[in-house]
């Protein structure tokens, strides 16, 4: 649905990554440069059958 950002899905770590989570999510909403690139937290990623891994270089 265009328009529609969805922020969630944290489960017991919502405390610690809220804060850059909600700047990721305010740049987009602005249409902002992201603080980091969103494409491996895309919803599409659980059905459109790429392999989901871990990027912890960042
Ligand atoms: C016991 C426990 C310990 C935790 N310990 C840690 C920790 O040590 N470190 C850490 O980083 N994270 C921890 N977490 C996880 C962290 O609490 C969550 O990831 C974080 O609170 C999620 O934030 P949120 O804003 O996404 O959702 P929430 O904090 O769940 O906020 C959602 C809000 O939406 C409201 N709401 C729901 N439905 C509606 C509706 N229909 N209309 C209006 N309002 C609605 C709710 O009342 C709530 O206020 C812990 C969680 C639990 C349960």
């Amino acid at each position: 649905m265009p328009g529609l950002f969805i922020g969630t899905g944290f489960s017991g770590h919502g405390f610690g990554i809220g804060p850059a989570a909600g700047k990721l999510m305010a740049d987009l909403v602005a249409n902002d440069t992201p603080l980091v690139d969103p494409y491996m937290f895309r919803l599409s990623r659980f059905s459109d059958g790429t392999k989901i891994v871990i990027d912890a270089s960042f």
